[in-house]
């Protein structure tokens, strides 16, 4: 088992690691025992890190991109060196299943080597001019100084989505990690040191959403804000970035759906349920936490889900037979208590579940039992809003037309999947499932790194973390006319 080798964070600023007095600790979920401190740090650590990246940015825009890329290549193969490593501490830190750890790892070496050879690419366009001797092209240009704020339940996986392009594209990086789980940070913040990037240029503050976050959202030399979490902080950031015009990019949560439909294979449906509503202890921002049925395979869904869930181990996650993890702190366990009450007093049937656990090895994590609910119209507030927890409410439907609104009928759209074997009714749903991410025959989880990542309506502001379409975040898009007639000519004007 990974060892834990030191017990208080620094953070990293202009290429040092810079203590910070005031602390407060970490806490692994499974067992309640602090693994180390983290510093909650203040606006003057902010301006400090913001100052660094905006000196680093300059030299760091002129470095050719390709060689920008090479550090990523070298981040990608310490990552993968300290794969195990590192997942173990994402494990301790966050409470994810092992294995699930190794997953979001990895989904960080892809992105890396992804993202690198976006070093030789970073396309533009040249394109015709419409007068003589004239040539007409655009390029990317990096914005300056990225403000990166994460949440704790993809703490190295979501991160990289966002400084890998920022970085590649020449831009330099102050990030803000969620509190809850600052050691991927940490850690990532030494693999980018051993890589070779120059100091500045990737810069960690850690502290507390309304110090830290706030004074970078509020920094006039952070020219743009990455921000995933909860819809409540992304709208207020989405707000201030507004009133400043400073570029604000969000993936916020989610309301994802499994539709299964009359003629679906019914045990991989229930596979695919079960992966992607209880995995991460339904904590993904793409979990499945509605299941819209037909109501003619109402009945025997239930009877599979309910002998599948009996087989899952709830435990810690360092232990590879356990299936599904804790919750990340008491304040999830209230949250999602909360919502078993609403869904009773809705008049919603519990089938399964529905409270903590706390007894054996329960006793010192903050555990919660796969919980169903059925017979939920999707009215109800247990359909319509996120409860951040590995509790699912099946919706009867009678028609594959109102499986589609139901579906549609919540404000979030980050995921949504549909079980069929009709290829005309996997057509309908991929055109008419208003999600910015959609799945056949597969639950509403594993995105790849490659294709953009985010959602419509009240999950995001249009814009796309991961593939291509994040280098938008990072980058401006610059135009550039290069007359060589030796005259002046004028565009619209002087055309023969
Ligand atoms: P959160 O409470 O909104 O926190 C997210 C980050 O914002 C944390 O680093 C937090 O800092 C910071 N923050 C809090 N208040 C802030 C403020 N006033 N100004 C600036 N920053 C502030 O969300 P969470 O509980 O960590 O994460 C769960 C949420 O994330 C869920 O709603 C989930 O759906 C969403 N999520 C979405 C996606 C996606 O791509 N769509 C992916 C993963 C998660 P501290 O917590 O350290 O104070
Ligand atoms: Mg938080």
């Amino acid at each position: 088992m990974v060892e834990v080798k030191t017990k208080k964070l620094t953070n990293f600023i202009n290429g040092e690691w810079v203590n910070v007095e005031k602390t407060t600790p970490v806490i692994n979920p499974a067992t309640g025992e602090t693994i180390l401190d983290v510093p909650l740090s203040d606006a003057d650590s902010v301006n400090a890190a913001v100052k660094a990246a905006k000196i680093a940015q300059k030299d760091w825009a002129l470095v050719p991109a390709p060689q920008r890329a090479e550090v990523l290549y070298r981040v990608g193969y310490l990552l993968k060196e300290r794969k195990e490593e590192l997942s173990q501490l994402l494990t301790m830190e966050n409470g994810k299943v092992i294995e699930e750890a190794r997953g979001e790892v990895q989904e960080g070496i892809d992105m890396a080597f992804y993202m690198a050879g976006e070093g030789r690419r970073l396309f533009g366009q040249t394109t015709p001019a419409e007068l003589k001797d004239k040539f007409a092209m655009s390029i990317r240009a990096p914005i300056g100084v990225v403000g990166i704020i994460t949440p704790w339940n993809f703490p190295i996986a979501i991160a990289t989505w966002k400084s890998f392009p920022a970085i590649v594209a020449g831009n330099a990086v102050v990030w803000k990690p969620a509190t809850e789980t600052p050691i991927m940070a940490y850690e990532l913040a030494k693999i980018f040191e051993e890589a070779g990037l120059p100091k500045g240029v990737i810069n960690v503050v850690f502290g507390s959403g309304s110090e830290v976050g706030d004074a970078m959202v509020h920094h006039d030399d952070i020219r743009v804000i990455s921000f995933t979490g909860s819809n409540d902080v992304g709208r207020n950031i989405a707000a201030e970035c507004g009133r400043q015009l400073k570029k604000v990019s969000l993936e916020m949560g989610g309301k994802n759906a499994v539709i299964v439909m009359d003629d679906a294979d019914l045990d991989l449906a229930v596979e695919g349920i079960l992966w992607s509503a209880f995995g991460t202890s339904g904590q993904r921002c793409t979990a499945c936490s509605r299941v819209i049925v037909h109501e003619d395979v109402k009945e025997a869904l239930e009877e599979r889900l309910l002998v599948a869930m009996e087989k899952l181990t709830i435990g810690n996650g360092l232990d590879s037979a356990n299936k599904v993890g804790p919750i990340i702190n008491k304040a999830g366990i209230e949250k999602i208590k909360q919502y078993i009450e609403i869904g009773k007093e809705e008049g919603a049937k519990l089938l399964a579940g529905g409270y903590e656990l706390t007894e054996g090895d329960h006793a010192n994590g903050s555990y919660f039992a796969p919980t169903l609910f059925t017979n939920v119209k999707g009215s109800m507030r247990i359909a319509l809003e996120e409860i951040f927890g590995p509790v699912v409410s099946l919706v009867p439907v009678k028609s594959f037309e109102e499986a589609i609104e139901v579906n549609n009928s919540v404000t979030y759209g980050l995921s949504s999947s549909i079980f069929t074997r009709d290829v005309n009714r996997v057509f309908k749903a991929q055109r008419d499932l208003d999600t910015g991410i959609v799945y056949v025959n597969a639950g509403t989880t594993g995105a790849e790194i490659h294709l953009p990542f985010g959602g419509t309506k009240g999950t995001g502001n249009g814009h796309r973390d991961s593939g291509t379409q994040a280098l938008d975040v990072y980058t401006e898009w610059k135009s550039v006319y290069v007359d060589y007639s030796g005259k002046l000519q004028r565009a619209q004007i002087d055309v023969e």
